[in-house]
């Protein structure tokens, strides 16, 4: 049953014009059921934002695949998340790149997402409970950063973080709405370019 409403999922999202098949066959290949709270899983594959827990959401597929999508990650990147959550996004990156190190800041996330990881022997996922926003500067420098929070802007701190020609990814807070932003790092400056509207839960700071 979960296999027909995967494919139809899957067909959804390129008809909603996601075309990297790289992206697509990730999404076919992470079980997301496995993210999500037992009473939501018959609604898995449906392409809508599920309740996680601690007030927080795993995102909807469509967000999760145009944003992997945009970060146009390649397998010999190492990659940095900022908001882990159920661990779904970073699951699907952990297919894409060499390595990703996420952060969350609610400890029952982060553990729970942990476990996760190892049952589906993603081995090649770092994590941590912190405030995201504080980066994570032993492992300067990063081809690729993604936030799934909705941010107000990018800091020195995590502009610090990006290599030359990265790119980052984030839903940032522009006049009461929120819009997927990718922004390139060219010659020492960030060059953006506006996505989708979407809707995140807050970037907050410290951790809980
Ligand atoms: N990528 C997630 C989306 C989860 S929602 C998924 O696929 O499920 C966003 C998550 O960001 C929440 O779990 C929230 O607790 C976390 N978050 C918010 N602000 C943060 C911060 N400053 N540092 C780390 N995590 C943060």
């Amino acid at each position: 049953m979960l296999d027909v409403r995967k494919i139809r999922l899957i067909l959804e999202l390129r008809e909603s014009g996601i075309s990297n098949s790289d992206v697509l066959s990730a999404l076919e290949t992470i079980p997301r059921e496995k993210f999500i709270p037992e009473n939501y899983r018959y609604q898995a594959y449906e392409n809508i934002a599920l309740p996680i827990g601690n007030n927080q959401t795993i995102s909807q597929p469509y967000v999760v695949a145009k944003m992997t999508e945009l970060l146009e990650v390649e397998n010999n990147h190492k990659v940095l998340e900022i908001g882990t959550g159920s661990g779904y996004q970073c699951a699907i990156l952990s297919k894409l790149a060499r390595r990703i190190y996420t952060i969350e800041r609610i400890k029952n996330l982060h553990e729970r997402s942990d476990k996760i990881f190892e049952e589906l022997k993603l081995t090649n996922i770092v994590s941590k409970h912190e405030d995201g926003n504080n980066g994570w500067t032993e492992q300067i420098p990063f081809d690729r950063i993604i936030f799934t929070a909705a941010t107000k802007n990018i800091t020195n701190r995590i502009f610090s973080h990006i290599k030359e020609d990265g790119i980052i990814v984030c839903p940032i807070v522009k006049n009461n709405k929120q819009v997927i932003i990718k922004y390139i790092r060219k010659n020492d400056k960030l060059i953006s370019e506006e996505f989708d509207d979407v809707l995140f839960v807050p970037n907050l700071k410290g951790i809980n």
